[in-house]
């Protein structure tokens, strides 16, 4: 499934390879930073497509500590590359799937 749907601070989150739920605290768009693996390797590492850098919280941490997700496509919210991330036993994509916005404010829907 995809989205249309424009990710904006205030909006909560979840990865496919993890548990917590995240609010966003900021929304970097249009980044074309090279991979993390490429600019370890390279001298010029290529740029890649657009992407997303969220900054975010674990939603109900009083301290709000931030954690970032990094490299995702706005279109599909999917991972330009696949990862371990969350402990995969074999390397595939992240994705972000929208559970709310603004903790409360639901999308109307129907
Ligand atoms: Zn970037």
């Amino acid at each position: 499934m995809s989205t249309t749907e424009r990710l904006e601070p205030g909006m909560t989150i979840r990865t496919n390879y993890g548990r917590e739920e995240y609010t966003i605290l900021e929304v970097t768009r249009g980044c074309t930073c090279p991979s993390f693996r490429d600019s370890m390797n390279m001298k010029n590492p290529p740029p890649r497509p657009p992407h997303l850098h969220l900054v975010c919280y674990v939603t109900g941490d009083p301290k709000k500590t931030k954690r970032w997700l990094n490299g995702f496509d706005e279109a599909t919210l999917r991972s330009l590359e696949k990862t371990y991330c969350g402990k995969k036993t074999e390397l595939d994509y992240d994705y972000i799937t929208i559970t709310g916005q603004d903790g409360n404010v639901q999308l109307s829907l129907f």
